[in-house]
């Protein structure tokens, strides 16, 4: 038996971690069992179904590379499907016509809420004649369509949980659809389990309240009930609900930001599921090496922002630096044409030199949005207080000397010489003997004006001898102000 599963996601909303766990635990599972994933669009609700939110999710799953395997499936193109369905429900009498008004049903429930009982469908228009119906649909009158539920003790198995009992007599007869052609998710959803041949239906455990209702709609038809297997619930880390507020957000808010894919997949497969040895570091393809339903988790998995922080470092500290620069926003420091940078004081940076940058500013920064952020001196003119290039209580004049010293020896480099070993040698040897502070420090100063910078040889190299210069000379001036 070939493994078949889905992510039937409803274009109601972005696609957020929630979501995006899901598709990624059924597109491993597809994957570990040489199954088959698919992607079903679940837009029943036309109010709130939107083609905005279908785009989003179709071009975020491709983002984390979950590709799946067949066309996409979209509810709204079945119709007919679920008509033939609804219809056989209808002639076996395991739905039926119900035409109560919507006053009359919120009567019903108030009456039951104040006895104290689960509100649920009287069964009023469960017995009307086939004379009644028709006559009734002759005038007209507004109806949904019911199933019937059988008033017992229902057990059905969750691969996760086991058996799991239900007393049918609370749920009532509850609505599959609006109308022959406006099916309610609920039976949609069964009817495309069923035609698709979806083996394991995997998703969140919300939806296990739904599942005895569903199993019902297989049994009424006599179709192969597939596995349920329900994920554990995501929550917050003082153990609410998940929400905007512990820095949970979707999945194009956290692109935007400069999450990496790899990051977030490797995030959201430690939610709920623990490879072996319980490392916290593991790619797609070693969790579809290892990954077993068994080891789903049944309690709630914890949404935690700085593992997703430390996640993103990671990879982002692997990704070698070709990889990372088509993902900078260079507009921000100037023109990039594919070569080179053109900054708007007119420095121009090659690519080999971008990737310098690239390589240095990656050990500073988790995310790839502001990881120029800790070396725009690269690209832009800048000031800083003159005290900032004193070293400790070694006096001003010293440190002019010693800044002086490094021009002549930097001017004396070659330019084809002008490499981060050379001038680390100069440096070195500069203050041999000596408090290397007085002159390391200054000449980094100078050349980011930053407290906390790369080291000052790599930054010159980058710079270039003429640029180097240039700066180190206004660093002097200001000294000698
Ligand atoms: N369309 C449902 C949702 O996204 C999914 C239900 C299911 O996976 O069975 O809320």
């Amino acid at each position: 038996m070939t493994v078949r599963v889905r992510f039937a996601p409803s274009p109601t909303g972005y696609l957020h971690l929630g979501g995006a766990r899901t598709a990624l635990f059924n597109f491993i599972f597809a994957r570990s069992q040489n199954g088959v994933f698919i992607l079903r669009i679940e837009d029943t609700d036309k109010e709130r179904s939107k083609k905005e939110f279908e785009d989003d999710i179709l071009e975020n799953l491709n983002w984390l590379n979950l590709k799946w395997d067949e066309p996409v499936i979209r509810q709204s193109e079945r119709t007919d499907l679920y008509k033939n369905v609804i219809k056989q429900l209808i002639d076996q009498k395991s739905a039926y016509y119900c035409f109560c008004s919507k006053e009359e049903l919120e009567l019903r429930k108030q009456e039951q809420l104040t006895r104290g009982m689960t509100p649920r469908y009287s069964g009023k228009c469960r017995n009307l004649t086939d004379s009644e119906v028709r006559d009734n649909l002759k005038k007209k009158m507004q109806y949904v369509i019911r199933l019937r539920v059988p008033e017992k003790i229902f057990v059905f198995n969750d691969f996760l949980r086991g058996e799991i009992k239900i007393d049918l007599s609370q749920v009532g007869d509850f609505i599959i659809a609006k109308n022959e052609n406006e099916p309610l998710y609920l039976l949609a959803n069964t009817v495309d389990d069923h035609y698709q041949g979806i083996t394991h239906v995997i998703r969140g455990e919300e939806f296990i309240s739904t599942t005895p209702k569903q199993i019902l709609i297989y049994k009424y038809l006599d179709w192969q009930v597939p596995i349920f297997v329900h994920l554990p619930l995501v929550l917050g880390q003082d153990r609410s609900k998940l929400s905007k507020r512990h820095g949970a957000k979707s999945i194009s808010e956290y692109k935007k930001e400069g999450y990496l894919p790899e990051a977030i997949l490797n995030f959201i497969i430690l939610l709920g599921w623990h490879p072996e040895k319980d490392r916290e570091i593991i790619s797609i393809d070693e969790a579809i090496k290892e990954f077993k339903l068994e080891r789903l988790n049944k309690s709630p998995a914890v949404f935690n922002i700085s593992k997703l922080n430390f996640l993103n470092r990671y990879y982002l500290k692997q990704k070698p630096p070709e990889e990372i620069l088509p993902l900078i926003d260079f507009s921000l420091y100037g023109k990039f044409n594919g070569k080179s940078l053109i900054c708007q004081n007119g420095l121009v940076y090659s690519y080999e030199k971008l990737l310098k940058i690239i390589n240095l500013a990656k050990e500073r920064s988790f995310l790839v949005s502001n990881l120029l952020e800790s070396v725009d001196f690269f690209f832009k003119d800048f000031d800083y207080p003159k005290g900032l290039l004193l070293w400790k209580q070694v006096d001003e004049k010293k440190i002019i000397n010693n800044l002086i010293e490094i021009k002549d020896k930097l001017s004396n480099l070659e330019e084809e010489k002008f490499e981060s070993l050379n001038i680390k040698r100069i440096l070195d040897e500069l203050s041999f003997s000596k408090d290397k502070g007085e002159y390391f420090w200054p000449l980094r100063v100078a050349l980011s004006g930053k407290e906390y910078s790369p080291a000052p040889f790599d930054l010159a190299e980058i710079f270039g001898k003429s640029r180097t210069i240039e700066l180190i000379d206004k660093a002097i001036n200001l000294l000698k102000k």
